[in-house]
């Protein structure tokens, strides 16, 4: 039969290694010569398997198959408009069917790409590294041809976003993981300041108090003054200022020693703090030496509070180690505020007052309204 057909040869040929075709050339070769009337036609048809091979999607081959068979037995039916008219249809829906595929395979392809444009997004909350990585992959996507569409580029697609993701991944829980850790050096260092502050607030209290004898010192006076003379300033909040000084303190110390001129500095001051009020204020202003700051209304409240120390003074003796009962006495100078132009000029007249009072005989105190309490 091969032999009795010119271009029985040409047609294997043409059927290459395609198995389907070569179904159709096989059956092509049981052709009977009779049926081969038009030797062009012939070589037309053995074309059509090549021409309407589906490229993308294959649903559509048996009914092409179906065609070229009907068209190899029967080749005259080429002339009717019919079969034309079937070939011209097979063709455009075949054409149809790849585009749908295509279509689809790229809506598949744009999936991936918001996908990972999405995962890129959130790399910006991970390390920079992880940033260079994802924008190599995104300029091997956008030189990915998109025409192409074939499963395996998907396939690789879909790999290198699932490493992506992989790497995201790691990457996140161990900046995580990282951010736990720096939390918690963080609740620890939040600690260890509010303790420092609660050691700073003690020791600024200690640095204003007189170790001795629990009551301001200097240092501390200086800053509570400014308060007092701002209220004095602003409220005419009157005070009086009363500077106190122990008599013959050195021969205390010389004769029971310096500790017990120590607790006798403790006690002094424990009774001047005990007769005022909270709002008044006492400070250590030196050796033996306070000043007392009496808030009042009434200058007879200054009196009175000067004149109950001066009784519980002079009505007790000390003690020291059980037995031995010491004599205290003080004398003291006394400056009304309102009565000068400064402060300064109140707190040296209660101080000249003062040593008038040692000058005078000592253990007596004198106010500067020419009142004396002996
Ligand atoms: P006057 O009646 O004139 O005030 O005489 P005085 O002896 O009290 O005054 P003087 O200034 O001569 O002596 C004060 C003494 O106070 C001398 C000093 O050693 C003592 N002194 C100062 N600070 C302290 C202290 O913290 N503890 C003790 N125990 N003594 C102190
Ligand atoms: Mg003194
Ligand atoms: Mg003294």
């Amino acid at each position: 039969m091969q032999k009795d057909i010119d271009n029985i040869n040409e047609l294997d040929k043409s059927q290459n290694s395609d198995s389907k075709s070569n179904v159709i050339s096989s059956e092509l070769l049981n052709i009977t010569k009779s049926q081969l009337q038009n030797i062009e036609i012939l070589k037309f048809i053995t074309y059509l398997p090549e021409l309407l091979k589906p490229s993308i999607e294959q649903s559509i081959y048996h009914k092409i198959e179906e065609v070229i068979f009907e068209l190899m037995k029967t080749p005259e039916k080429l002339d009717d408009d019919s079969m034309i008219n079937k070939l011209v249809n097979i063709t455009n829906e075949r054409v149809d069917l790849d585009r749908a595929a295509l279509k689809a395979k790229s809506e598949d392809t744009k999936k991936f790409i918001t996908l990972l444009i999405k995962e890129y997004e959130k790399s910006l909350i991970v390390s920079n590294n992880s940033t260079e990585k994802l924008d190599d992959i995104k300029s091997d996507l956008n030189s990915l041809e998109i025409s192409e569409h074939s499963n395996r580029e998907l396939k690789l697609l879909q790999a290198k976003l699932s490493d992506i993701i992989f790497d995201l991944e790691t990457n996140l829980s161990e900046s995580k993981n990282e951010l736990n850790k720096g939390r918690v050096e963080c609740t620890k260092l939040e600690m260890d300041i509010k303790k420092l502050q609660s050691d700073l607030e003690k020791l600024k209290i200690e640095k204003d108090i007189d170790f001795l004898t629990g009551v301001l010192n200097r240092r501390g006076y200086t800053s509570v003054i400014l308060k007092v003379e701002n209220r004095y300033v602003t409220f005419n909040s009157n005070y009086a200022i009363i500077f106190i000084d122990i008599d013959d303190f050195k021969d205390i110390n010389d004769t029971y020693g310096h500790d017990c001129g120590d607790i006798i500095l403790k006690t002094f001051s424990t009774v001047l703090k005990k007769m005022m009020r909270e709002e008044d204020v006492i400070c250590r202003y030196g050796g033996e030496e306070f000043v007392t700051l009496i808030n009042y209304n009434d200058e007879e409240e200054v009196y009175n509070y000067i004149k109950r120390v001066k009784v519980i003074v002079d009505s007790h003796k000390f003690i020291y180690k059980n037995g031995i009962k010491i004599k205290v006495h003080f004398s003291a100078g006394i400056s009304f505020r309102s009565k000068y132009n400064s402060y300064e000029d109140a707190i040296k007249y209660a101080d000249i007052l003062l040593y008038k009072a040692k000058h005078e005989g000592k253990n007596r105190i004198i106010m500067d309204n020419s009142k004396e309490i002996l």
